[in-house]
This record gives structure tokens, sequence and C-alpha cells, in this order.
């Protein structure tokens, strides 16, 4: 299954309809917003983002303008956000690498998540999956973890760049297997996926809702998931945790911010019109389908964004250090 990519999602003279009058209170929005994703066209983030906007534009009554801007692990993205203009009309749909991990991984960033911007609400978690190119020479997690180690010097993963979400499945990966392997950095895990199938790596730990399709066709190898329980769409693939990695665990959630000093009434529209997408029974099957998991109501406040952005940066900045990877 290939999600729908688009650029522009339109305000179609039948979504107008639905446009309840308090979207229109206060006039915002008036023109098109930007949406401003921190990793390349094609990945879990963008795809979340497409779907989830697709479905907001319609309940704002305006345009969201999709604009991938990747690299440096999604920080450009992010700093483009955190340095705009905050008149709610540049938000931003990123993940929690961005935002917590990264200020572990690197000795400085430009911009501070917790103070230069609003949150608006939490837009899905992922599970994530181990997946590796298709000839590589094993077939199950133990197996993996013996070829590895006993190929470190050429065996190369893939990620989305420091403090992507990748980096961080893998890097976790990686330091409890006790291996020290070389990185391939892309601008997101939508181009690094081309290339994983065409061999060009060997393994890459990512997001189930960019990887799940391909392993349906055959194109890449699942040998385990990151989360504690397996995932009803891989009910053959282990846990990692139970395949050796004892306490193996990371989960991605993904949210909308703007810049610091957005107005009040400007988030909870935004606010108000993702939680109308969230409930729309179209967009949670096909995300749902997809191993996303959909927060409720009360998870999906601002508010519970804020709360959950620092006990994310409480739980993986001493994680990762603890990883003993160095900040560059
Ligand atoms: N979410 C991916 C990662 O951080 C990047 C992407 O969305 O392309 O690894």
């Amino acid at each position: 299954m290939k999600l729908q990519r688009r650029s522009v999602m339109a305000g179609t003279a039948a979504s107008l309809a639905v446009v309840g009058s308090s979207a229109w209170a206060h006039g915002y929005p008036t023109k098109p917003i930007t949406m401003i994703v921190p990793f390349a066209a094609g990945g879990p983030t963008d795809a979340l983002a497409r779907v989830l906007c697709a479905k907001m534009s319609e309940h704002l009554g305006q345009q969201i303008v999709v604009e991938n801007i990747g690299g440096a692990g999604g920080t450009i993205g992010v700093n483009k956000v955190a340095k705009s203009n905050n008149d709610g009309y540049t938000l931003l749909f990123t993940h929690m690498g961005t935002l917590a991990v990264n200020i572990a991984l690197y000795k400085s960033l430009p911009y501070d998540s917790q103070k230069d911007l609003e949150p608006i609400g939490l837009g899905g978690t992922n599970p994530m999956v181990l997946v590796t190119k298709k000839d590589l020479p094993a077939k199950t997690f133990a197996e993996f973890q013996a070829y590895v180690k006993a190929n470190k010097e050429k065996v190369q993963y893939g990620m989305a760049g420091i403090g992507a979400a990748s980096h961080l499945g893998g890097l976790m990966l990686n330091s409890m297997m006790k291996v020290d392997v070389l990185e391939i950095p892309y601008k997101g895990t939508g181009p690094a996926l081309n290339d994983l199938m065409a061999g060009q790596f060997d393994y890459m730990v990512d997001q189930a809702v960019n990887v799940l399709p391909q392993i349906g066709s055959g194109n890449i190898k699942a040998l385990g998931v990151s989360t504690l329980k397996r995932l009803p769409q891989l009910p053959d693939v282990p846990t990692i945790d139970e395949a050796g990695l004892k306490g193996y665990e990371v989960t991605i959630w993904n949210g909308f911010f703007g810049p610091k000093g957005m107005a009040k009434e400007q988030i909870a529209k935004v606010n108000e019109a993702l939680g109308r997408t969230l409930a729309d029974a179209t967009v949670s099957k096909r995300l749902t389908e997809l191993a996303v998991e959909l927060p409720s109501k009360d998870e999906a406040t601002p508010e519970a964004l804020r709360t959950q952005l620092k006990a994310s940066i409480d739980k993986w900045v001493p994680a990762v250090k603890a990883a003993g990877v160095l900040p560059q």
C-alpha cells in the first residue's frame, strides 16, 4: 500500500461546507498555511503530515502546503520554523528526535525546543521495525546479530541524520549489540528506503508507517520490532526485546508546533482541526493499518504535547548519553 503524496491539499467547495463557524471566528486562517516537514518527501514524517494535513485543511477551509526541508537530522527545518514569523502561517510537523533526542547528540543546537516553539497537538505515535536488505544472509534476529558482529567492518546502516528517529533506533540497537558500524545519513528515510531496497546498505530501524508496505511486497526483510509487544501487522516478527536485546524499546511520537508567540486562538483552531481529523474514521482506519497509534482527545491537547516533549527529553537525553554516543 502506498500512501498518496500531494504537495498541496486543496480546500474544495465541498470541504469548505463542513467548516464550522468557529473556524472562521477570528478570520484565521485567511490564506494557505505552510507546514514544514524537516525530512525529505516520501518518508514517514512526510507521509503522516500529508494524511493529517489533507483533512485538517478541509476543517480549516484553507490549503495546508507541505514543504519538505530535510538535512542535519531535521534540525534545519525545525530551526526555520523556530525563527519564522509567528503569524500562524508557518507551522511544523516533526517527531521527538528533532526536539528531544538530538539535545544529547549535538554540541549545540540553533533552537531550544521547549522555549522556541509552541506545541499545538500530538499527531500519532509510531513503532519502528528493524529492516534489512533482501539478500542479507540472516533470516532471524539472532542470525542478524551474529552477522553484524562478524562483519562490523563492512556492514552499514542507514538513518536520516544525527538525532533522527532512525538514528535513535539504530544507535540504541548498535549500542546494545555492542557494535560500532558505519552510518549512512540521508535527508529522510524515504530516500534511504529506496537505497535499502536497491541493496546499497544493510539495515535500518525505521517507522512502521514507512516500511510496512515494502515488507509486504518482499522488497526488504523485517527481523524485529521496536515495541515490547509484537505488531498485529507483523505477527511473525519478534520484538527486538524478546529476540535477545532485553529492554530495547523505541517508539516515536510526532506533533504539530508553531513558532514561539503564536496566538493562543490560532493554536486552538489548528488543534481543533487536528482533533476533528483524528476523529475521522477514514483517517484513523488508514493510519491504524500502518501501525500508527492515534492520540485520544486528552492526549492531543497543546498542554499534553508540552508535557510529552519534556518527558521525552527527560527520558532520551540520559539514555542516549548512556549509550556512549558522543555529541557532534
Ligand atoms: N522519521 C524519519 C527519521 O527520523 C525521517 C523521515 O521522516 O524521513 O528517521
